[in-house]
């Protein structure tokens, strides 16, 4: 499934019209790793800009290794902003990719972030402790991406620096009535438990006062003993709803679902449009644990 998925986005970047290089037209070019951080910059550059996205939409950034036309396309670029925290799994493509492009700027967007352990452990065995990558998830770690992303756009283009904070700081006030708004949204839900496949959702939970079961762990396979375990242990918590995120097999996930007697259901992670979307994954996590 990983491998065909991949496969299938080779070809799609293959295609001409598959990642078309906007016309140089004057604005700074940033490049970004994932589509959340694309929402970010977006917001931060106010138009003083163009944001390319490595990772397609239903990539797994886990996994994903940019074509090298993609990582060619950017030569000229001022700013590549990653993750940081380990989302970009292997990062064997990142030396080639800023050797490519030597006079990049590279903005950590987890800089000053405190990363969690991996949590969420539904079954025995397969604990994984490599830290968390998923930090973005939480609207008050979305605070120092805005920070950070702003501080490294100013540097790159100091002409722009007054308006790249000033946009931080608008972007920042609403990131703070998201936090409020899930707050409030969840109170009723506080202490609850939620099943997902994928465990993308760590941060979110500690945030909201949620308790994240996660199936897999480290993107592999279950094997049918994790299985049973996640069934059991989900049965004992009364749990109804599977998680999936769009990028990762949920085969699994619905045979999860049907011995549990539930449903599964898409939460995002990696969404571009950051606000609606995790309003909207809120809203799905607040009718599961009801
Ligand atoms: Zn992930």
């Amino acid at each position: 499934m990983h491998r065909a998925l991949r496969i299938l986005l080779l070809l799609l970047m293959a295609l001409p019209s598959g990642c078309a290089v906007p016309e140089r037209d004057g604005r700074m070019r940033v490049a970004v790793s994932i589509q959340p951080l694309a929402w970010f910059a977006e917001r931060i550059a106010g138009g003083r800009a163009t944001v390319e996205v490595m990772v397609p939409p239903g990539g797994n950034p886990h996994t994903y290794e940019p074509l090298p036309r993609q990582m060619a396309a950017l030569d000229g670029a001022a700013l590549f902003v990653k993750a940081g925290s380990g989302v970009e799994f292997e990062l064997d493509w990142m030396p080639r990719f800023l050797a490519l492009n030597p006079g990049l700027r590279v903005c950590d967007a987890s800089r000053g972030v405190r990363l969690l352990p991996m949590g969420g452990e539904a079954h025995a065995g397969g604990h994984d402790h490599r830290m968390d990558p998923h930090f973005w998830l939480d609207p008050s770690n979305g605070l120092l991406i805005a920070d950070n992303i702003a501080r490294s756009m100013a540097g790159a283009d100091p002409s722009g620096a007054e308006t790249y904070l000033a946009n931080a700081e608008l972007l920042k006030r609403e990131l703070r009535e998201l936090d409020r708004s899930i707050r409030t949204a969840l109170a009723p839900s506080r202490g609850g438990s939620f099943l997902v496949f994928h465990p993308a959702w760590g941060y979110y939970a500690h945030a909201y006062g949620l308790r994240q079961l996660a199936a897999e762990s480290g993107g592999k396979e279950l094997t049918p003993r994790q299985m049973r375990s996640v069934v059991d242990r989900a049965r004992a918590e009364g749990i109804r709803v599977v998680f999936v995120s769009p990028e990762f097999s949920s085969a699994q996930a619905a045979a999860i679902a049907r011995e549990i007697d539930g449903v599964t259901r898409v939460v995002d992670p990696l969404a571009m449009d950051y606000s609606a979307n995790l309003l909207r994954a809120t809203e799905a996590f607040r009718e599961a644990i009801r």
